[in-house]
């Protein structure tokens, strides 16, 4: 039965196919051949719907061609290339209206896993999607993220939650956060589903008001509490480009707020990736 360490594996990556990355998937291959110290190379290109909902997506009529690519690394069962396991994966924005179509992806399309996300606030004013990376101030929408994140968690869909945190992106931690981790972290405890400390978030870096820096997220704040509740940890590039696929930032980080021992294993069979309990 083949176990593999956090570090071996990385279940969160995003080539070109994504609309706002660089790289072919053969060059994530390759680049994780270079790096040898990983095992398991997931793709996990944003998944667009049907009806092509998100913008800065890749559209739906490309999908195909995405999963064929990948699959090509996995010709002859899921080790074409000796030394690699590639995996077909999907980052899916958890959305009510699309659950289905996801289960669909999970169960029926041939995908190894899925992973799940909350990127985008629904604006009401504006009647559209705000990106949370460029929205200045999370407060009015904190509860609907807290919501949906925890929807996510406990739908059965998907492998882990990646970025937990991405609600601090730009808003400083205080109260209101904290209790939004409070829930989001007791429900991923309440469901065994670990949450993902996000090498993309690492590659920025935001000065606070008295001068120290900190990332737009991972943030130590929300992991003490992580790490407190005893959740499952996972590290993983989220990477845009090849050249970011290692996460010595992410790792780093990881250690430094004590998250070691919390750190997951994943076994994986002829492509099924589950928890290693
Ligand atoms: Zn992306
Ligand atoms: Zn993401």
């Amino acid at each position: 039965m083949p176990i593999f360490t956090q570090s071996e594996v990385n279940l969160h990556t995003h080539s070109f196919y994504c609309g706002h990355g660089t790289g072919e998937i053969g060059d994530f291959v390759s680049e994780a051949l270079r790096l040898g110290n990983i095992k398991v190379l997931g793709f996990s290109e944003h998944c667009q719907t049907p009806d092509n909902f998100y913008p800065d997506r890749m559209r739906y009529e490309t999908f195909e061609t995405y999963t064929d690519v990948v699959n090509s690394f996995r010709e002859g069962g899921y080790n074409a290339v000796p030394s690699l396991t590639v995996l077909l994966g999907a980052e899916c924005d958890w959305n009510t209206q699309y659950t289905n179509y996801y289960r669909y992806l999970k169960e029926g399309a041939g995908f190894n896993y899925l992973i799940g996300s909350v990127h985008y606030f629904f604006d009401k004013e504006a009647q559209r999607l705000l990106y949370m990376g460029k929205c200045r101030d999370v407060k009015p929408y904190l509860s609907k993220y807290v919501e949906e994140y925890t929807q996510m968690l406990s739908s059965g869909l998907f492998l882990f939650g990646c970025h937990p945190d991405l609600y601090c992106y730009h808003t400083e931690w205080d109260k209101d956060m904290e209790s939004a981790a409070s829930e989001i972290i007791a429900c991923a405890k309440e469901n065994n589903m670990p949450l993902e400390v996000n090498g993309q978030g690492c590659l920025k870096k935001h000065i606070r008001e008295d001068g120290s820096i900190r990332y737009p997220y991972p943030v130590p704040e929300f992991w003490a509490m992580a790490k407190e509740a005893g959740v499952k940890v996972c590290i993983n590039s989220d990477a845009h480009n090849p050249i970011h696929l290692d996460t010595p930032r992410a790792r780093a980080f990881a250690s430094e707020n004590g998250l070691d021992d919390l750190l997951v294993k994943w076994e994986i069979t002829e492509g099924k990736v589950s928890l290693y309990q």
